[in-house]
């Protein structure tokens, strides 16, 4: 994971705040920074800006560094920072948001870890049913970084482990199996 770099001098620009809000019609000037969003976001191990940090730079306006972190590409659209804010800012639909921005703004993607990120979720997919975070982080970092790479973030996956963030064991689901035949079907 690398971390996206924010100006040490920053001059808040509240027209491209609220550009980003007329776009995706969410309340981000309501973001009082209580971290829920990030606490439950199952992908932050893979994001150069974590969601509450996103939201702060839209808050600001860094609308630029937004449209061009790896966060908004690295988000599954899964909806748990959505249902977890207290402000009832839907942060998945303003991630979708800066997504259509940086279309169409025509920013360059430029993630090399991408293809791994979305190998490790897929791999972790079919095997489960649903994805199962750790495993799914560890074998991310180990494919994008190699060992090092897992030693940096086993300090964080660790703590959170201790706070029950973190499930060990892999999810039952039912539907496992029409899963696993989905992914049968596509290869064929
Ligand atoms: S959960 Fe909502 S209020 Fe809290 S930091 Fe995230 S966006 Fe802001
Ligand atoms: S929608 Fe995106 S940002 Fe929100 S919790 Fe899911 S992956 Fe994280």
């Amino acid at each position: 994971m690398t971390v996206a770099k924010i100006p040490e001098k920053i001059s808040p620009r509240p027209s491209l705040r609220r550009k980003i809000e007329d776009l995706s019609g969410q309340k981000i000037a309501a973001c009082f920074q209580c971290e829920k969003c990030t606490n439950g976001c199952p992908v932050t191990f893979a994001m150069d800006v974590v969601p509450h940090r996103l939201m702060r730079m839209l808050q600001l306006g860094l609308l630029d560094e937004a449209i061009r972190s790896d966060t908004i590409w690295v988000c599954a659209s899964c909806e748990t920072c959505t249902t977890r804010c207290p402000n009832d800012i839907d942060i998945a639909h303003v991630m979708d948001a800066l997504r259509q921005l940086s279309q169409r703004e025509g920013i360059k993607v430029v993630q090399k870890n991408a293809p791994t990120f979305h190998a490790a979720f897929l791999a972790s997919l079919r095997r489960h049913g649903r994805v199962h975070e750790p495993e799914m982080a560890v074998e991310y970092m180990l494919r994008s970084g190699g060992l090092s790479g897992l030693r940096k973030q086993a300090g964080t996956g660790m703590a959170m482990f201790k706070r029950g963030k973190i499930k060990l064991l892999p999810p039952r689901v039912r539907a496992g199996r029409q899963v696993k035949n989905i992914f049968k079907k596509v290869k064929r």
